[in-house]
């Protein structure tokens, strides 16, 4: 046992941040110490793309808490600092500051870093990521009317980008290697509404493209494709998915996959240290080891690292999910969307569906659905209760919108 009392959290993003706060909320009232190299109090990133890029948000806004909460709360927020080891045998962690801090449990919660491209060593003062707060605020700055912007990667970020972008008067061109957009995580039906949606709203989108040069001097002017076609452009936004920071764990030893690995109550392989959110790689019912990178996950596992921390034990099985925001329209998800799953779906209004996916025993396993604005909401919070109740459903009327969610919900077609 460790003779150290404060608990220490590693990353002062949304699930670092949420933890600090849950556990003086859960009643801890010894030392909190959250470490973080950003100089932000901890803010959710969802906006990054979207409201705050468009000028309509701001960091206070984006914020986990208040300035004059998070005093009150008195966790210790050391800002702009690095952890650069942890020593899991001692209970300390390394600052890049030259201080070491001994802790009773510690939390890593390091999120990921963008994946760049290769550029062979040439510096750009035009080539954007989007992670942080102060990325997006560069971004925002560069997106004037009539910015001609090159967007590589045809995945979230991309996409979001590419939306608020045209919102803003920027000419845009996305750049996508596979053959559909965002593939990894989208059914091909949301696949094609996004591809149709931001074709109609006057974005170049070059699907399987394969960049073979990049020219310029200082700054890109132009990208030249495998297929021949060059593209100009003012400014680039890379958005090819982000890579877990996991170099302190692999460091100390801590089992890792594609993430930190841990058990059901997000302990890591060594004593008193837990993982949550992006970084975190836990095990799925069915098995399968499993990372997620949603805000969803970032604040449950948050929440619950802390709890466990606290010695409650909880196991994580939190349904998952996440949402994405296009011009007008709205993309969410519920539970797992497995490849082989049957899938039925409803017709909604104003060119909105929504995807059920059912195991063989017509139970719902996911859910995923488009419409405007925030209109899926309902439906895919009924899909939320669908999974959690495991009610068998009626194949035969799934299709059917006059047979309301609501109605499976109460079993009355079981
Ligand atoms: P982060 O929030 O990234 O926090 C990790 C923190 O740790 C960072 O501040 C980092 O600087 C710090 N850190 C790393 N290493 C160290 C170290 N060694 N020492 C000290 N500090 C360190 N999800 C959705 O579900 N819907 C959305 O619409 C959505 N939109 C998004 C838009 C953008 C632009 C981005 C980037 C993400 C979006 N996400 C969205 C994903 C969601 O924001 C992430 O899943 C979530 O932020 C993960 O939280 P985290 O705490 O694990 O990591
Ligand atoms: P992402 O969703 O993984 O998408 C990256 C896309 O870029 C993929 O479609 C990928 O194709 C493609 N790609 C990879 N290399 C490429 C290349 N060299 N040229 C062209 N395309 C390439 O990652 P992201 O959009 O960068 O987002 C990063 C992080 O932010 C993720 O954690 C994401 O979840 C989060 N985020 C989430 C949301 C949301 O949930 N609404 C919004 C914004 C950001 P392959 O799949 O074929 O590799």
């Amino acid at each position: 046992m460790s003779q150290h009392e404060a608990m220490v959290i590693v990353g002062a993003g949304h699930a670092g941040g949420r933890a600090a706060l849950t556990l003086r909320e859960s009643g801890f009232t010894g030392p909190i110490v959250l470490v973080g190299e950003e100089s932000h109090l901890p803010y959710e990133r969802p906006p990054l793309s979207k409201a705050l890029l468009k000028g309509e948000s701001s960091l206070e806004e984006c914020s986990l808490f208040s300035e004059a909460s998070f005093m009150a709360s008195g966790i210790e927020h050391r800002s702009g600092v690095r952890v650069i080891g942890i020593d899991a045998e001692r209970h300390q962690v390394a600052l890049d500051s030259g201080v070491t801090l001994g802790y009773r449990r510690l939390l890593l919660a390091m999120g990921g870093t963008s994946r760049s491209l290769d550029f062979s060593g040439r510096r750009f003062s035009n080539v954007h990521h989007l992670r942080t707060f102060d990325e997006a605020i560069a971004l925002q700055q560069r997106l004037k009317p009539g910015t001609r912007l090159l967007v590589v990667g045809g995945g979230f970020i991309g996409l979001e980008v590419a939306s608020t972008a045209r919102d803003r008067g920027c000419e845009v061109t996305v750049l996508e290697a596979g053959p559909r957009l965002a593939a990894r995580a989208l059914p091909e039906r949301l696949s094609d509404a996004l591809l149709t949606l931001h074709r109609r709203k006057g974005v170049a989108i070059h699907l399987g493209a394969q960049i073979d040069g990049i020219q310029g001097e200082g700054r890109v002017d132009s990208v030249r494709l495998l297929s021949g076609e060059r593209v100009m452009c003012d400014e680039l936004l890379v958005g090819i998915g982000m890579q877990p920071n996991l170099e302190l764990a692999q460091e100390a030893g801590l089992a890792t996959g594609s993430g930190i690995r841990v058990d059901r109550f997000l302990q890591t392989s060594a004593p008193d240290i837990y993982a949550a959110g992006d970084v975190c790689e836990f095990q799925r019912a069915d098995g399968e080891f499993h990372r997620q990178e949603t805000w969803r996950n970032a604040e449950a596992q948050g929440r619950l690292a802390a709890l466990n921390m606290l010695g409650q034990q909880q196991a994580f099985s939190a349904v998952p999910g996440f949402w994405s925001d296009h011009y007008e329209f709205g993309l969410q998800t519920v539970g797992t969307l497995a490849p082989n799953a049957y899938v039925i779906e409803r017709e909604l209004a104003d060119a909105g569906f929504l995807l059920l996916y059912l195991d063989s025993a017509a139970r719902l396993q996911g859910a995923s659905g488009w419409g405007i604005g925030n209109s899926i909401a309902k439906d895919i919070k009924l899909c939320e209760r669908l999974i959690e109740s495991q009610v068998v459903l009626p194949w035969d009327s799934l299709a059917d919108v006059s047979v309301s969610l609501k109605s499976l919900l109460r079993g009355a077609h079981a």
